[in-house]
């Protein structure tokens, strides 16, 4: 039985290479953590906002002008004082917008880029990608790709899949491509190379995870009997905490906004507070995915640590891991 022809076999009959087939087609290599962060900083942070607007209703098929009008704020309202924020604070970010977005918001997708911030790839229209064929995804990422750098000028070096998963060709569509980094995954907190079937790819990850991501907290199916909310400011609480970590241990403190969700008035306020209190600190790089995977690059040609439960890539003795002060 292969990884691919299982799933008519309930998991427990699996046999160990088809469990172990599919834990090993995507997986995490060497940790990218740099030893050091640029101009001595203790810690980096990278920002970023999915300026998804319309395509989340789209997506579906749902047309409908009240589910519109909720992704129009993003771009009307919320995007706008994002980046008035971010230019207080000048602090550099990440948007990434799927394509239909930035054909609807031409002039937005290039005042992220005029504005010194990085435009990557979110899919052609949010499209769900793991029920997509290769063939199909490849040509919406394709396409995604062209259309951001036809609208900004500038080509994306970053990908992050729409609603953070990978298809079965998801990761050898993102190589073929040529990206230099990927931001859907989440197995580590700082950026790792990705290994598929074990082979090391090349491929930066800068993880995402739903702790930092705005749209858990506050959204909501407005036909749902299930309403979770929960208050900004215990949200920022959160991330507080979360950023406070990753500046002890000299990590990253990644997080994930969108204009639509964090662009309305009770919730921009915790944004600000949390640059207040990232601000407060000494020594943070705010850096772009872009320049953070660059950073993390870099420590592909450390020499190689064996990583746990894998066979050393030579008959060299390992080296240790660099330690982190
Ligand atoms: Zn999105």
């Amino acid at each position: 039985m292969s990884a691919h022809d299982h799933r008519s076999t309930p998991s427990w009959q699996w046999p160990e290479s088809v469990w172990r087939g599919h834990v090993d087609a995507v997986r995490t290599g060497r940790g990218l953590l740099p030893p050091s962060w640029p101009d001595g900083a203790r810690a980096a942070v990278a920002l970023s906002f999915d300026s998804d607007h319309e395509t989340i209703p789209l997506r579906d098929g749902e047309t409908s002008p009240g589910l519109l009008a909720q992704g129009e704020y993003g771009a009307r309202k919320g995007a706008g004082r994002v980046l008035e924020l971010l230019e207080r604070y000048g602090a550099p970010a990440t948007f990434f917008m799927p394509a239909v977005s930035a054909l609807l918001h031409p002039d937005e997708a290039r005042r992220y880029v005029h504005e010194g911030h990085e435009v990557g790839v979110h899919g052609w229209i949010h499209e769900r990608n793991t029920l997509l064929g290769a063939e199909d995804e490849q040509t919406l990422i394709l396409r995604a790709l062209e259309t951001l750098s036809d609208i900004t000028g500038r080509t994306p070096t970053g990908i992050r899949t729409p609603s953070w998963d990978f298809s079965g060709s998801t990761l050898q569509t993102v190589l073929d491509l040529g990206f230099l980094y990927d931001s859907s995954l989440m197995a580590d907190d700082e950026p790792y190379e990705v290994l598929a079937n074990g082979t090391a790819t090349g491929l930066v990850e800068i993880p995402v995870d739903w702790i930092r991501d705005d749209a858990p907290y506050f959204t909501m199916d407005r036909f749902g009997a299930l309403r979770p909310y929960t208050r900004p400011r215990d949200v920022l609480e959160i991330w507080k905490d979360e950023f406070d970590a990753a500046y002890r241990e000299g990590g990253v403190f990644q997080l994930t906004l969108h204009p639509h969700v964090i662009g309305h008035r009770s919730r921009l306020v915790i944004l600000r507070e949390l640059l207040d209190h990232i601000g407060g600190h000494r020594d943070v790089w705010f850096a772009t995915h872009d320049q953070l995977a660059r950073a993390a690059r870099e420590q592909l040609a450390r020499p190689a640590a064996p990583t746990p439960g894998t066979a050393p890539a030579t008959d060299t003795p390992p080296t240790s891991p660099t330690e982190r002060p």
